[in-house]
């Protein structure tokens, strides 16, 4: 293997200890105690794996973790109603309502239904109006954690060339504005990109957020070139089980990459991190106080 293996499982974890220290300071000094409320609609059983997940790194931060479980045949006004309830509670600081939601409930008016001010997940259209126009705000936890990764390889990413292939609201689009921000020169490719591989060869940073298992082929890779895989994808295994794998094919990416992130424990953990530490942060805004930077 020639590329240098981008441990988000360590880092992630790094970074939890820090905020972990970081809210005990803020309960000893303050008395308040930073809360994350998730909100779970139905039993899509990767739905719960990520939930127990974060609920178990929320309190294992210091941090008040509140679990709330609707039935698969929830209403929209009833998920509205919780969500109204919890914008309300002064001891809920961040909101989570996980996603994907079923099928009779508008996934964006419950988006929309979150306070700005605990929207955690960065997902509401006014956080990403403040990233988009560099205001101070909450930055979507996947995309962050991807910068906070290529910054652990390189420090500044100033002046390199990104490539992020993907351009939704929730990955690649915010991505593309953190690019910039850290004086990046962005590329956004997506379905309709002509010779999406010549693109990705001139890339020094591919971000692969596509949701396609393997796509981002070893070839495709500029020699040295650091590749951060958001995808997550479950596919065929050995003996009828399934197996995890990214948008990128790690085995023969690693090959030409200078760095690369693995799937799983790659960006996945980080971004359990990230939302813990967006909701440090939003505990700060809500008590007036400037947030600690990570
Ligand atoms: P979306 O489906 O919302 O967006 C996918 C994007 O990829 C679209 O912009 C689409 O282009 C583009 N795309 C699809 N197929 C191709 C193709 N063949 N060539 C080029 N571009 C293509 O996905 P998300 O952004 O929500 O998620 C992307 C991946 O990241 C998924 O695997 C998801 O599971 C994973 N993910 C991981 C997280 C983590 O914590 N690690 C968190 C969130 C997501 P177009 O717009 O033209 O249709």
């Amino acid at each position: 293997m020639t590329a240098k293996l981008i441990d988000g499982k360590a880092i992630a974890a790094e970074l939890s200890l820090t905020i972990a220290d970081a809210v005990k300071q803020v309960t000893a000094q303050h008395g308040i105690e930073p809360g994350l409320a998730v909100v779970l609609v139905g039993d899509n059983p990767a739905s719960e794996i990520y939930v127990r997940s974060k609920t178990a790194k929320t309190a294992a931060t210091n941090m008040r973790s509140m679990l709330y479980k609707l039935p698969a045949s929830a209403s929209e006004a009833e998920l509205l109603e919780v969500v109204e309830r919890l914008n309300q509670d002064p001891t809920v600081h961040g909101i989570l309502v996980q996603l994907p939601l079923p099928p009779q409930i508008d996934s964006r008016k419950v988006i929309e239904a979150i306070s700005p001010a605990k929207d955690v997940d960065g997902f509401h259209p006014l956080t990403a109006g403040l990233l988009s126009t560099g205001l101070p705000g909450i930055v979507p936890c996947t995309p962050l954690a991807c910068i906070m990764l290529a910054k652990k390889v390189h420090g500044s990413l100033a002046g390199m060339d990104a490539v992020v292939i993907g351009r939704s609201n929730i990955v690649g689009k915010p991505l593309a504005q953190l690019l910039l921000m850290e004086n990046a020169t962005v590329t956004i490719a997506h379905s309709k990109t002509r010779d999406l591989p010549g693109v990705c060869r001139r890339a020094d940073l591919v971000f692969a957020a596509v949701g396609q298992p393997e796509m981002v082929r070893g070839d495709w890779i500029k020699p040295g070139a650091t590749v951060i895989d958001v995808g997550i994808n479950r596919v065929p295994g050995e003996g009828g089980k399934s197996r995890l794998v990214g948008d990128v094919a790690f085995t023969e990416a690693k090959e030409v990459a200078g760095a690369i992130t693995p799937v799983p424990g790659g960006v996945g953990p980080m971004t359990i991190a990230c939302l813990l530490a967006n909701t440090l942060k939003a505990a700060a805004w809500a008590e007036g106080r400037t947030p600690a930077r990570f």
